[in-house]
């Protein structure tokens, strides 16, 4: 076969195939192996990888959008001298994703600026490395999203595809006050997860000790920091505003 009319079978086959991380390497690839002299099963294992190597990417970035992370951030960005009272051997420790694994759950508290929603977000960017799926919403939102399914009469079976993703990030309780039946599906959410064994990370500019200013009632609370906190790494954040911090440094 005339070189041009190969290259062209190869790039028709390669398409059919689906497989355009060997497509896109194939020429380079066969120009070293015939360069290097290699063997033709060095040269295929070495576009197999290719091919992997650019599922593995693909795979992963379609897991980063489907989190819907308003703004991605990684655990490498963090300033960890900056928020003394967050252990960072702790927090490297859970992005190796096992909580996530056990069921277990993790909340940031402190006041705003501090990094909480930073490192929520760090780590699942971290829990999607590990394999797992991962999904990030405010408080606020998820609450209005559940009380629609319940008008409609599906919240069952929404509750049920929120079960499928092993972790979802709960950003900013507190900071927006929930009606009384906000408050009963967020709580429901919660129990379910707990009771499927499904992890949530929760950021809260409220201490445990106010939360009935969210959840209003007192029982109900109880009840919700009982699960949430059974099996649940707390970090606590201090200080002041990152943001704020770094402003009066650069006047
Ligand atoms: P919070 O959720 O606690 O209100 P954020 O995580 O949104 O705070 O942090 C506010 C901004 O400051 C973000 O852009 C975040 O990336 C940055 N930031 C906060 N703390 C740190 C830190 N210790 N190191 C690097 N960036 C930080
Ligand atoms: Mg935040």
């Amino acid at each position: 076969m005339i070189a041009a009319a190969c290259e062209m079978q190869v790039d028709a086959g390669l398409k059919l195939l689906k497989m355009p991380g060997a497509a896109r390497a194939w020429r380079a690839l066969a120009r070293e192996a015939q360069a290097q002299g290699q063997g033709y099963d060095a040269f295929l294992a070495a576009l197999l990888d290719a091919e992997l190597q650019s599922r593995r990417e693909n795979r992963l970035n379609q897991h980063l959008r489907q989190a819907r992370f308003p703004q991605v951030k990684t655990l490498d960005t963090f300033d960890f001298t900056a928020q003394p009272s967050v252990s960072k051997p702790r927090v490297l420790g859970l992005a190796r994703g096992e909580f996530v694994k056990h069921g277990e759950s993790v909340v940031f508290v402190g006041p705003p600026g501090t990094g909480k929603s930073h490192l929520a977000t760090a780590l699942g960017v971290a829990c999607i490395q590990a394999g797992h799926r991962v999904r990030f919403t405010t408080v606020t939102a998820l609450a209005n999203d559940l009380l629609a399914a319940r008008d409609d009469h599906s919240l069952t079976r929404v509750m049920r595809r929120w079960r499928a993703i092993p972790l979802v990030i709960l950003d900013e309780l507190g900071f927006v006050p929930l009606s009384t039946d906000g408050a009963q599906v967020l709580f429901q959410f919660i129990s379910d997860r707990y009771d499927h064994g499904r992890s949530v990370i929760v950021t809260t500019n409220l201490e445990f000790s106010r939360w009935t200013e969210v959840f209003h009632d007192a029982q109900m609370t109880a009840a919700l920091l009982d699960r949430l906190t059974h099996r649940c790494h707390i970090f606590e954040h201090r200080g002041e505003s990152y943001r704020f911090r770094e402003s009066l440094q650069r006047q």
